[in-house]
């Protein structure tokens, strides 16, 4: 019997890999399982060596799938073939719709009190007093079953999720499908706190440890129908929340309140606390250390993942004049970010975006960004290797979202490694093996590199441009082996422009006889500014001053003597002060990262 089932059971199977940077987490997980009990076939996932039921969030959520971890999906049944294609499917775009977790850049800051640093979750200004937030549980019996407050809480959660607007919605739908597949196995309060126990051991030490704030929430939430009641009460007046965690579920009733900023001792960034925070605008922080203050303000500034707890009259002058800047520029920039970007006289500057992966280049584009300025590519790939064929279709995915494209080709060395490229060891690494120098030394993997981009770009005119250039001949050299691999490939290349960055000083020196052989170029102040200054971009004390008058006279000279279209990609062009400067001597194009780009453009319009 045994055997002839076997024999009309259709099983079919698949490799499966995750591409989002966020994981397999909770979110596109519930959608992917919603979609897998439509079908009446066993659908199991299976990874190191562990197999799960695809039907049921906690032991999906269990196998902690991370970035670029391929599993294998197995059905077997009736509609197994058709469950296997539409699964596939749903899992791919679930994939390239999830949004990365936006990078916030830490600034630099000038308070001259103590400040205690941490790991910014949103972006902003908040001087309030300090309010250490805990949460009262009381209990006072309703006449509702188990049962009853589950259905409840379902509702609930189907509520929260058809009502609210925010993309992070799915949040809710999320908990819904947890409270699902937990309350099934618990026939009363006790045995379903035993399930969330156990669920959220699974999680701990793993990549979604974060999650177990939602099974907190659930079982709050199925409680506060059985009489439990969580007084969460707040500060009439402005003020910063500071908790060891919050729940998801207190975002709601926090949105509400005065609050001015939030402090949390143990999130992540990814926790959906955090997802919440951020779509609810509040600039928020995660500090470890535990938190002493007498003051009667202290100042939250996450735009440099810091607090100063017992802040002088100066620090708070300046942080109210920043908090200012920031709330203008945060409302009315960010508005207009797909407006283009016009000076006060009416000349167009182009706003590009620095970015390393198909996500990021997906946030720059919403994030109003004019085209990519620089595609940093050594960040394109994890760990390990990436075959042709996946080289190809990242490119190709990145190149289809814009118009203007630059990509630069693999700038590994110094402070930037790739574990499947060895550079041996080398006692000055930043004056080693580095970017075009890896043509030298690792020819295979540049020809790889070029017949990726080059299948990719198909027609289309993108840039491609060379780090770390110092002499012509360099440049004359690395340009005639693209163009070999083109003509031994048979790609026609003619409408691929070749151009370089300007980051080793004696570039400066050269500019002449440069513009008679590059197509263009794109300052990297970065580099540009370490090497004339013989000073490490990650020294973690010497720093020099990016305003420094010396690079604006650098940049004055390569403006007024090269005809070649020239940029800039380095953190100078979005820097506030100098951007001024920058439109001023006549850069037509800055190139910044993705969250800075509707500021870049507001500071623009107002030169
Ligand atoms: C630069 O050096 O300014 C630059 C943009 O390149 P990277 O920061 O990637 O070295
Ligand atoms: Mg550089």
């Amino acid at each position: 019997m045994q055997f002839f089932k076997n024999l009309f059971t259709k099983t079919f199977s698949t490799r499966l890999t995750v591409t989002s940077s966020n994981g397999f987490h909770l979110r596109p997980v519930a959608k992917f399982i919603s979609e897998a009990k439509k079908f009446t076939c066993d659908i199991n996932i299976s990874f190191a060596g562990k197999t799960v039921n695809a039907k049921a969030v906690s032991p999906l959520l269990s196998l902690n799938l991370a970035p670029n971890d391929t599993f294998t999906l197995s059905l077997a049944g009736k509609d197994a073939q058709e469950a296997l294609s539409t699964l596939t499917e749903t899992f791919q775009t679930l994939m390239q719709e999830d949004k990365a977790i936006p990078n916030i850049e830490k600034r630099t800051h000038h308070y001259e009190s103590q400040v205690l640093e941490g790991e910014s979750i949103f972006e902003g200004v908040a001087i309030a007093p300090l309010f250490f937030y805990t949460r009262e549980e009381t209990f006072s019996p309703t006449n509702l079953t188990f049962k009853e407050s589950v259905d409840l809480s379902l509702e609930e959660l189907e509520t929260l999720y058809t009502t609210h607007k925010h993309d992070e919605a799915g949040i809710y739908l999320a908990q819904k499908e947890l409270l699902l597949s937990l309350s099934k196995e618990s026939t009363s309060l006790d045995t379903f706190e035993v399930h969330i126990d156990e669920a959220s051991k699974k999680l701990t030490g793993g990549r979604f440890e974060a999650k177990i704030t939602d099974y907190l929430d659930l079982l709050q939430r199925v409680k506060s129908h059985l009489g439990y009641r969580y007084e969460s009460t707040f500060p009439a007046h402005p003020f910063i929340l500071y908790a060891d965690d919050l729940l998801p579920s207190d975002i709601t009733s926090l949105e509400k309140s005065a609050v001015q900023g939030v402090i949390l001792q143990e999130t992540s960034p990814t926790s959906h606390t955090a997802i919440l925070l951020r779509a609810s605008g509040v600039p928020s922080l995660i500090l470890p250390e535990k938190i002493q203050t007498y003051a009667q303000h202290v100042i939250l500034d996450t735009r440099c993942a810091l607090l100063v707890p017992t802040p002088s009259a100066e620090d708070t002058r300046q942080a109210k004049e920043a908090q200012a800047r920031h709330q203008y520029q945060a409302n009315n920039s960010h508005a207009k970010r797909f407006e283009q970007a016009c000076t006060k006289k009416g000349k167009q500057i182009s706003v590009y975006a620095n970015v390393s992966d198909v996500d990021s280049a997906k946030v720059a584009k919403e994030e109003g960004a004019e085209g990519i300025g620089l595609l940093r590519t050594e960040f394109l790939f994890g760990t390990e290797k990436p075959s042709q064929q996946a080289q190809i279709d990242a490119y190709g995915n990145i190149f289809d979202l814009f118009e203007h494209i630059t990509v630069r080709t693999l700038d590994v060395g110094g402070d930037k490694a790739l574990p499947y490229i060895q550079i041996p060891k080398e006692k000055n690494p930043f004056l080693g093996i580095r970017g075009v120098r890896l043509f030298q030394t690792h020819p295979e993997l540049m020809e790889e590199q070029l017949y990726a981009i080059f299948t990719a770009a198909k027609h289309k005119p993108i840039k491609i441009m060379f780090p770390m250039i110092s002499s012509v001949e360099e440049f004359n050299e690395t340009k005639r082996f693209a163009l070999h691999v083109a003509k031994k490939h048979t790609i026609d290349i003619s409408h691929i422009l070749f151009g370089i960055m300007i980051e080793v000083p004696s570039v400066l020196f050269l500019l002449k006889a440069f513009d008679d052989v590059v197509d263009f170029y794109s300052i990297g102040t970065n580099d540009l500014t370490q090497y004339l200054f013989a000073t490490e971009r990650t020294h973690p004390t010497l720093q020099i001053d990016p305003l420094s008058p010396v690079i604006f006279s650098v940049l004055a000279n390569i403006v007024t003597q090269v005809k070649k279209p020239v940029s800039i990609c380095g953190e100078l062009a979005s820097d506030t002060e100098a951007i001024p400067k920058l439109v001023t001597l006549g850069l037509e194009t800055l190139s910044v990262s993705a969250k800075s780009i509707a500021r870049t453009k507001e500071e623009i319009r107002h030169v």
